[in-house]
């Protein structure tokens, strides 16, 4: 007898736009990731985001913008989420697992894409809490060091738990076969990563604005300033974080750019409101 698989029971009844969970992982009590299966119709540039969530009552979906934490070229799509005790969205998104349904509507878009950028030496991720999640894709996509010779990933957290996901990702594409295959033994020195708390206690402290402005991260990495000729950067995370950010980014002579007209650095909210 040729046996015969069974058809797996969460594809049975799918809503409209439906996507299944294939992995759940919590970090903290605050911070989970999960991948979905992708549309096969689904093309995205690392970076961008799209519309996810769960049907609501009376039938009407939950939808939240959310990064694409995974790179273009993955089978799946994963995300990196908070979970708002009280959020319409993720006080329920935070019990999914393996085999349940969410709803993912197949329109990226976004600020974070390398096209955005000119050309230059070195490219600086900066990232608050879940605003981590944009790069995660880019840190994975091997066209972001085609484009730059060096990427420093600065990422700001409370608690140093919140820095897990980051930190196992950095760590993990530092000594991943196929990047050091690609771009040879060196490869880890172009992957650079400063990440900081700023309440919890630990080897580095502080605001990513801070550390820029104080020249603290230039010195700790062995870097010359940051400078309009050499320097690009994102930068993600509360839109207070953003706006001082830019200003720090202005003040070292680099320019705001867009999709439509490509400059030095480009900005996207991590999320709408004040932030927990
Ligand atoms: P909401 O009603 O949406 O928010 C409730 C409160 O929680 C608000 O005060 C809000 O400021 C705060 N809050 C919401 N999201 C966050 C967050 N991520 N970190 C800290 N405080 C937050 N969220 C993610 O977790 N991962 C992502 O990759 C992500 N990408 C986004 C991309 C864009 C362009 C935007 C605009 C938002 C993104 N968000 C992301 C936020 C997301 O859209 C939702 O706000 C979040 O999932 C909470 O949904 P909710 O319905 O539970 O609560």
């Amino acid at each position: 007898d040729i046996p015969v698989a069974d058809e797996p029971k969460s594809t049975a009844n799918l809503m409209p736009d439906a996507q299944i969970v294939t992995a759940v992982r919590h970090w903290t009590d605050r911070l989970f990731s999960f991948r979905v299966t992708r549309p096969a119709s689904l093309r995205f540039r690392s970076g961008e985001f799209v519309m996810i969530g769960l049907p609501g009552e009376g039938g009407k979906p939950i939808l939240r913008a959310y990064s694409i934490a995974s790179p273009s070229w993955d089978d799946e799509l994963e995300f990196y989420s908070i979970k708002v005790p009280d959020g319409p969205l993720t006080s329920r998104l935070q019990h999914i697992r393996p085999g349940d349904q969410i709803i993912l509507r197949p329109k990226p878009v976004g600020t974070l894409v390398l096209d955005a950028l000119l050309p230059g030496k070195r490219l600086w991720f900066l990232a608050t809490g879940t605003g981590l999640a944009p790069f995660a894709s880019l840190m994975r996509d091997p066209e972001t060091f085609e484009r730059y010779e060096q990427v420093v990933m600065m990422h700001t957290c409370r608690e140093a738990g919140e820095l897990d996901y980051g930190r196992e990702l950095v760590g993990s594409l530092r000594h991943d076969p196929l990047l050091s295959e690609m771009f040879g033994e060196g490869f880890a020195e172009r992957l650079l990563y400063y990440p900081t708390t700023t309440r919890e206690q630990g080897a580095r402290m502080g605001r990513i604005t801070d550390n820029l402005t104080s020249g603290k991260v230039f010195a700790d990495l062995g870097l010359p300033p940051m400078n309009p000729a050499e320097d690009r950067a994102m930068v993600c995370g509360s839109l207070a974080f953003n706006v001082d950010v830019k200003a720090v980014l202005e003040g070292f002579g680099l320019a705001e750019g867009a999709n439509s007209e490509p400059r030095e650095f480009v900005v996207e909210k991590a999320f709408v409101g004040e932030g927990i």
